[in-house]
């Protein structure tokens, strides 16, 4: 069977003329002799009805206390009825469909709600519908526990449905389809002339998405490349291939090959603080005390730098003051920078190349950014700037580093 799962992401779906593509590119499909399985997630962003952003504003204004068992079953529903949705819009054009949630799609997980993890895939009701000669529509971004309780795979889940039935089906393809042409070189809301990418590795586009490139979510990258299925990157409002990600074999040889390519793309995350701690005077363990203790709070470090002055790392904004109370009472003082921002340069092909620190340190002093904090990898290298200089540090890199070409 040739199956092809395509999944459509919120803006896809959100007016009716994003749905006329919708049903077009589904059509196209079945032209093609595949046998289509549709993940959908909630129609729209913030605001719009349904929404998973509106559901979770629908839950703060009547009461903001249910706990995360109860808000899974909310948010469950904005998948729900997109699916519904999307299956009357085929079946009035003649293109008989039918809807599975995530638990009748047979997606199991454990019982983290809010983020829960697939653990296995019986798609057994999804073969029956291809077998009935149904388009099947399985509603994104949720599963179900062994106990039949409903949970949710965290924000951008539904890439990881997507890609987790590619996998159980042993599908040919997935395709991701969104609001922008593929992956590109930075964030086009911040960019203008960023480039799409034709052909990217796995890890390079997962480091990209850990980073903030949230085209597609990490974990769904990770599922397809340990699947070793291929997966497209493309637009809902166009016919264009957009991004293949797959083996890096496959991308020295195949069509649009890359082969010198220091930097791949730019990433960003806002909304973080840095946190900087120095030994007290008979203070030991330092290290170990402060790590511990975010440890214990379930508070998620980043960014960490040690050395003999101390220990620097980073948390998001909306934890700062939970890690600083429980800093404060180890009897430390911590200093924090809130408002802060992870600015990423990402590129397989940069290990070992020199001067690429040089480069980016040129670009933003030339714009008078002040770096807070830097550390690389073999892939990576990041810096921490204030907030208010993000968008122009992307610019800056972006320029640098010639992506736009
Ligand atoms: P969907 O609802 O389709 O899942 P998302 O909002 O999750 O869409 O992801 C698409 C958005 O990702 C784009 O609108 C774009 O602004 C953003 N984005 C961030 N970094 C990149 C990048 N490197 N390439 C493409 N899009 C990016
Ligand atoms: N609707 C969910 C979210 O907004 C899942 C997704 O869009 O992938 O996070
Ligand atoms: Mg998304």
């Amino acid at each position: 069977m040739k199956i092809l799962v395509q999944k459509f992401g919120g803006t896809s779906l959100s007016t009716a003329e994003a749905r006329a593509h919708v049903i077009e590119h589904i059509q196209d499909a079945l032209n093609q002799d595949y046998k289509p399985v549709v993940v959908v997630s909630a129609m729209g962003r913030k605001g719009e009805p349904y929404a998973t952003d509106t559901l979770l504003e629908w839950a703060a204004s009547n009461g903001n206390a249910l706990p995360p068992r109860e808000r899974d079953m909310l948010l469950v529903c904005g998948e729900l009825i997109s699916a519904a949705t999307l299956c009357s819009l085929l079946n009035g054009h003649g293109i008989p469909a039918t809807v599975l949630t995530g638990a009748q799609a047979g997606i199991r997980t454990n019982a983290d709600f809010g983020n829960a993890q697939i653990h296995s895939i019986d798609p057994v009701r999804i073969i029956e519908g291809i077998e009935e000669g149904k388009v099947v529509i399985v509603a994104g971004f949720q599963g179900q526990t062994e106990e039949g309780d409903f949970t949710t795979l965290g924000r951008g889940g539904s890439d990881t449905s997507a890609t987790a039935l590619g996998a159980a089906l042993h599908a040919e393809m997935v395709d991701i389809f969104t609001d922008v042409s593929g992956i590109l070189t930075a964030d086009p809301r911040i960019v203008a002339d960023a480039k799409p990418l034709p052909i990217v590795s796995y890890v390079e586009i997962c480091n990209m998405a850990h980073l903030g490139a949230k085209v597609i979510h990490p974990r769904a990258v990770e599922v397809a490349m340990h699947a070793g299925i291929p997966v497209r990157v493309r637009s809902t409002f166009s016919k264009d291939p957009g991004t293949l990600v797959t083996h890096p074999s496959v991308l020295k040889s195949g069509p649009g090959a890359v082969h010198d390519r220091f930097v791949t793309g730019i990433a960003h995350v806002a909304g973080v603080s840095q946190i900087r701690v120095t030994p007290q005077e008979g203070s030991f363990d330092l290290q170990l005390s402060v790590f511990k203790a975010m440890a214990q709070e379930r508070i998620s470090v980043d960014f960490i730098n040690v050395n003999p002055s101390g220990v620097v790392y980073t948390v998001f904004d909306h934890e700062a003051d939970r890690a600083a109370k429980k800093l404060e009472e180890l009897g430390l003082s911590p200093q924090i920078t809130p408002n802060c921002a992870k600015v990423s340069v990402i590129g397989g092909g940069m290990n070992g190349v020199p001067g690429i620190m040089a480069h980016i340190v040129e670009a933003l002093t030339k714009e008078d950014i002040s770096i807070l904090q830097s550390a690389d990898s073999n892939t990576t290298i990041w810096v921490l700037v204030e907030e208010h200089d993000m968008a122009k540090a992307v610019r800056a890199l972006h320029k640098q580093f010639e992506l736009h070409r």
